[in-house]
């Protein structure tokens, strides 16, 4: 089955090729044809997902689904969150993103915080939402050279590495993202969406 990943990261797409699995032919939005920016201008993971996909599925009129993710804080009210990507202020600076969430995290004692990842897919224009949580804690200080954003600073529940610590196999059998691509996948597979 053919499905357009409605996003420009290269590298997620290939995180998710490796946990989808081969029966699904994953394509980015330039084997589909499609350069230029997809409009992100909600308020919530699911709003974001959702007008991204309908955007891509407006234009080229192709089966297609997009994520958006966010790292919510339990001390913070669930922050970053949506606004995870850009919190301190530049659009994907992972070095001042996690010393400004530090900072905010500077005094407190719970250090609880999740990944959610919320997936939009349109299917003959009908919408589906899949949604993957991995609860954690976030450290004081930075671990591991692997994976992006916060992954440095998150260590998932009954685990002692952080996710910059771990191989992408260790992370995909956990992670928020891979929990929602599972579903997504199970979803495809039982309404035989592939063969
Ligand atoms: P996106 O919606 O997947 O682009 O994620 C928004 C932001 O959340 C990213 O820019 C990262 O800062 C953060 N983020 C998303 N997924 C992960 C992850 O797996 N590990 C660490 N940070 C992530």
């Amino acid at each position: 089955m053919h499905l357009v990943f409605a996003s420009n990261n290269v590298h997620k797409l290939l995180e998710i090729q490796n946990i989808i699995g081969k029966q699904f032919n994953l394509k980015t939005l330039l084997d589909a044809g499609f350069e230029g920016d997809i409009p992100e201008n909600q308020k919530t993971l699911e709003g974001n997902a959702l007008e991204k996909a309908r955007f891509i599925y407006s234009k080229l009129n192709i089966d297609c689904f997009a994520d958006d993710t966010g790292l919510e804080v339990e001390a913070l009210n669930g922050d970053p969150g949506v606004y995870s990507a850009r919190y301190a202020g530049l659009e994907n600076n992972s070095e001042n993103n996690i010393a400004k969430l530090l900072l905010h995290l500077k005094d407190k004692t719970n250090r609880k915080a999740q990944f959610k990842t919320v997936i939009a897919l349109i299917i003959s224009g009908t919408e589906f939402l899949f949604e993957g949580i991995v609860k954690g804690n976030i450290i004081n200080e930075k671990r591991g050279h692997d994976g992006f954003g916060y992954d440095p600073i998150f260590v998932p529940d009954n685990n002692h590495k952080t996710f910059a610590e771990m191989s992408i196999e260790e992370k995909n059998k956990i992670s928020h993202r891979a929990k929602a691509i599972f579903k997504l996948a199970e979803f495809l597979k039982k309404d035989n969406f592939i063969p």
